[in-house]
């Protein structure tokens, strides 16, 4: 049986203690490249707590205006960073079109 210093001096020798150290390494750098973006999802998904979680479909959603019906003027909507980007809803999961529409929609109060 040999020592541990024995096996270390031939991994020394045989460069297996590096590609093993390496290997290691690597590994850990892969699953921190993989759970950075999965925090991140996760965090997404956990979403505003102001954002609604009612599906699009249980309220008909729809990308255009419905008349002159739309998330830019409903009172529900939360906007998006441009007039033009996807927004929030209070009611409704997901990102919604400034254009879009849904059955909830309710009037901004002037
Ligand atoms: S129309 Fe519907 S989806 Fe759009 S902001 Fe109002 S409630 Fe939300």
């Amino acid at each position: 049986m040999k020592s541990k210093k024995q096996n270390e001096s031939r991994d020394a020798l045989s460069g297996t203690s590096s590609r093993r150290n390496f290997l290691k390494q690597a590994g850990g750098m892969a699953a921190g490249v993989v759970a950075i973006p999965l925090w991140f999802a996760s965090r997404q998904a956990q979403a505003h707590p102001a954002y609604g979680h009612t599906p699009k479909s249980a309220l008909q959603y729809q990308d255009k205006p419905k008349g002159n019906q739309k998330c830019s003027n409903c009172s529900l909507y939360i906007p998006g960073p441009s007039a033009d980007a996807k927004g929030h809803c209070k009611v409704v999961a997901g990102e919604v079109s400034p254009q879009g529409w849904c059955s909830a929609w309710a009037p901004k109060s002037s």
